[in-house]
């Protein structure tokens, strides 16, 4: 992995292309890019988040363009226009490069804090509650969803490929397709989706799920997200399902078919694995046990997120502790959460109530220099939350709703040891791939004290045994495999595509 110093500047208005390229590029898009960008001032800071970490060491070792969001916001659309027409990118060492698409504040607002983050966001995990539904904040992800598809397509050229990732962009094919572009478009939804009935409550449903219908394959982690759009597309506009293969159906509609398949995501295993296995991380893990007083280590990192269940996990600890008064002070809870969508209310609302109950229950329960919440508000970095991994006792990954869950198979795939226990939560996309968890209804909070408590107290030979019973599917799904999966899925519109709009070499990107 590449730290931001070592990027390049493409210069501004240049071809991104190498000179004289003529093979097919595969063009991945995202609502942000891996690294911000900022206009003169170079890379700055790597953007935390499962679909970075899934999809750059994918995207890294096949090579290509990746369109996303630059991380600045624009005083006003006369700017969007200037950045529009000079361009910026910059050039990965690998020969991977990033080319920025421009928002505005107000494309901020609307369309990613707004539509993004305040509608789809809580409905494509069941928290149909919290959906609030603005007629502007949709006008406006219509219109930067066009943005984006305009940006690639400048870039594009009959054979590519495109790639195009996540609920930010769920119109984007459709405007490919609208744009001219007739090559193999797949999508990527990194949530869940939920059911039909649930997914329905979305005012601009049908425009959805006409969107994801322009692509030749649309992938989801499991097979019941999968189901779930067969089943919102069957009730929206009429398309027909049929098996066509282990893990996918063809969804037949008015404009064609188009491949869904359940394709779970994987983590970075290569890089995991080897820092688990160096020597400065195991000592500095080493160094974590000892700062705790080598007390087993309960262990949770996510980002800021109602979706994630930190406030419920806190409800858990106290429990264990409340009705459990033996098991104070004999170990440890530490909790990090990394900083996000700190602008909407809602999220700083939340961190005020995380900081409020972990002060609480330290207040109650603490005694003699000892408290049983350690958290810190902040992102670790790959070694130091490998560090953690190995340190940790117990790994408590409880999400009310999680469309797949990296930190829980990043856990896994560090103990190399053999070491440490899963608590997991039932909706968690990953507990339906693995098995050897201890699964947890991260909504009952005695089930989460009676989870954490077996946890701490399980055998050492029940404890390898489940752990010998994650490892080989967590390390045998890589985000590379996982990528190689994804582009390798047949097109039921590959056959009816004219000649010269398919890729060259057919799939040159879909190598396991
Ligand atoms: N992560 C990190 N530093 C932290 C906590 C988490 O880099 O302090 C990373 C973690 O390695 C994982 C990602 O953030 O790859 C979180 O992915 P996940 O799918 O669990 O959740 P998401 O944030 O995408 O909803």
């Amino acid at each position: 992995m590449k730290s931001p110093d070592q990027l390049q500047a493409v210069p501004a208005r240049s071809s991104i292309r190498p000179a004289g390229a003529a093979a097919a590029t595969l063009l991945v898009v995202s609502n942000r890019l891996p690294y911000d960008i900022g206009r003169g001032s170079g890379p700055k800071h790597r953007n935390v988040g499962g679909l970075v970490n899934a999809l750059e060491p994918a995207f890294l070792s096949r090579g290509g363009t990746w369109f996303g969001w630059d991380g600045i916001s624009l005083p006003n659309a006369r700017a969007v226009e200037d950045a529009l027409a000079s361009p910026h990118a910059f050039r990965l060492p690998s020969g991977v490069d990033l080319c920025g698409v421009p928002l505005s504040e107000r494309d901020v607002a609307r369309y990613y804090n707004g539509l993004c983050n305040r509608s789809l966001w809580p409905i494509l995990h069941d928290f149909t509650g919290k959906g609030v539904f603005d007629p502007d904040d949709w006008e406006r992800y219509v219109r930067v969803n066009r943005r984006f598809a305009d940006v690639v397509l400048a870039r594009s050229r009959a054979g590519d490929r495109i790639w195009v990732h996540d609920f930010q962009l769920f119109l984007v094919p459709r405007f490919l397709r609208e744009g001219g572009f007739r090559g193999r478009i797949d999508f990527f939804l990194h949530t869940p989706f939920p059911p039909s009935e649930i997914f329905r409550t979305i005012p601009w449903r049908e425009e959805i799920v006409r969107g994801l219908l322009a692509c030749d394959t649309a992938a989801f982690h499991i097979p019941r997200y999968r189901d779930n759009f067969a089943g919102a597309a069957a009730a929206l506009v009429s398309a027909t399902a049929s098996p066509a293969g282990a893990n996918s159906l063809d969804l037949t509609h008015a404009e064609g078919a188009t491949r869904i398949a359940a394709e779970p995501i994987g983590i970075d295993v290569p890089a995991i694995t080897s820092l688990a296995g160096s020597r400065p991380v195991q000592a500095r893990a080493r160094r974590i046990r000892a700062a705790y007083g080598e007390r087993p280590i309960v262990f949770g990192a996510e980002r800021l997120d109602y979706t994630k269940g930190i406030l419920e996990r806190l409800y858990g600890v106290e429990r264990l502790l409340r009705l459990r008064p033996e098991t104070i002070g004999s170990f440890v809870f530490v909790q990090v959460v990394v900083p996000s969508r700190h602008v909407v209310e809602e999220y700083r609302r939340m961190k005020r109530d995380i900081d409020r109950e972990v002060g609480r229950i330290n207040g109650e329960f603490g005694i003699d220099g000892w408290q049983p919440i350690h958290y810190g508000y902040r992102s670790l970095d790959r070694a130091e939350l490998v560090a953690h991994y190995l340190a940790a006792s117990v790994a408590l990954v409880t999400p009310l709703r999680d469309g797949m869950n990296l930190v829980a198979a990043e856990f896994v795939a560090s103990r190399i040891d053999g070491g440490g226990v899963l608590v997991l939560s039932e909706f968690a996309g990953i507990s339906e791939v693995v098995d050897g968890a201890v699964l947890v209804n991260p909504n009952d909070v005695d089930a989460l004290a009676t989870a954490v408590s077996q946890a701490l107290a399980m055998p050492a030979d029940e404890r390898r045994e489940r752990m010998d019973r994650l490892r080989p599917r967590i390390l045998s799904n890589s985000a590379q495999s996982w990528a190689g999966r994804c582009l390798g899925l047949g097109s039921p519109r590959e056959a009816a595509r004219p000649a010269g709009t398919t890729a060259v070499g057919a799939d040159p990107w879909a190598t396991a």
